[in-house]
């Protein structure tokens, strides 16, 4: 048991979540959602998960669009207990049941789009992957680039991120022809349009929420790791996706969202594109201690599909351990010095 997790359980009786949201009310709770589902699938958030995070935001805390904090926090003025619920690439599912919820509780959200994704141009390639893992026809997938046997029956959500992440070191043309292997691999055929299970939304219904409320931001129109693009490759997934958006919904999108948004996945030269492309702001995939400090890379907590991670993370249990691990390293920084 890690400390972190010593202290949420030991306080949690004694209302220590409360004590957290107390202390930590100042910083703003950006939250990242990608996709809401009937059932529990490989770390997707479930209909009645949602259901339940959205009934502590209303209960303890005051739910704001993103835009507004981040103009808020020009004027160094963001509200108590703010919290900002961000959806990420457009999945169908939006329609089906997070809009319905969030337009039932008054609560506003903001929707990064891969445009390309939207348009019917391209299937996101992780769910390829997990196409093919949930048809396979064998037990498991021996690639040479994983130096070995990877067993996949029974061990569906390891195999996924493990074929994923190798994916992510991957160049586009590699990641295609590992993606195919896989396939091949698995005995699955490739199918020739995108799975109903992984559709996205279309601008119908992405016009309709915005005419109630709903925010739009750009998400890259074909999902590439930015900082590993070419300068023209980045302002076309820039723009490309601006321009999308703007001719589709008459919306200019402010924000900007990284796609996989790691620490390596953007960079100072991205973050000028993201500028110069005419965005106002953008977020990233990971939680920092001082979420707005850079409007160029705002920092959001994955929303988790367990409850313990996810009260850490909203009550501010998670900014406390990072505050903590900041100033343990710095000691031990000083004492290394000192030696
Ligand atoms: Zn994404």
């Amino acid at each position: 048991m890690t400390l972190n997790q010593k202290i949420y359980s030991l306080s949690r009786p004694m209302g220590g979540l409360h004590l957290a949201r107390f202390v930590t009310k100042k910083h703003p709770k950006i939250l990242m959602y990608h996709r809401i589902s009937e059932r529990e699938d490989c770390g997707r958030i479930t209909v009645s998960q949602f259901e339940h995070h959205l009934n502590i935001i209303k209960k303890h805390f005051n739910p704001v669009p993103l835009s507004s904090l981040v103009s808020q926090n020009s004027k160094t003025c963001v509200k108590n207990n703010s919290v900002a619920i961000t959806f990420d690439d457009g999945y169908y599912d939006f329609a089906e049941y997070a809009f319905p919820l969030l337009k039932a509780n008054n609560i506003p959200a903001t929707i990064f789009i891969t445009t390309g994704f939207v348009n019917g141009d391209l299937w996101l390639w992780p769910d390829q992957i997990k196409y093919a893992i949930d048809n396979a026809a064998r037990e498991s997938i021996s690639l040479e680039v994983l130096g070995g046997e990877l067993m996949v029956a029974g061990n569906e959500l390891q195999a996924w991120n493990i074929l994923s992440d190798y994916c992510l070191t991957a160049s586009e043309n590699e990641k295609k022809s590992i993606i195919r292997k896989i396939f091949k691999n698995l005995g699955v055929d490739f199918p020739n349009s995108t799975p109903d299970s992984y559709r996205p939304l279309n601008w119908t219904q992405i016009n309709n929420f915005i005419s109630e409320g709903l925010e739009v931001g750009s998400h890259s129109v074909t999902h590439p790791i930015l900082s590993k693009l070419s300068n023209n490759q980045l302002v076309r997934e820039l723009q490309g996706s601006r321009q999308s958006i703007i001719e589709n919904t008459g919306v200019y999108p402010k924000g900007f969202c990284f796609p996989n948004g790691m620490p390596d996945d953007f960079n100072e030269r991205v973050k000028l594109a993201v500028k110069a492309a005419g965005y106002e702001y953008a977020v990233t995939a990971y939680p920092g201690p001082n979420p707005m400090g850079d409007r160029f890379a705002i920092n959001r907590y994955p929303a988790q599909n367990d409850i313990e991670s996810f009260e850490k993370s909203i009550y501010g249990l998670t900014m406390l351990a990072m505050k903590c691990q900041i100033v343990s390293d710095q000691i031990i920084t000083r004492r290394g010095t000192n030696e």
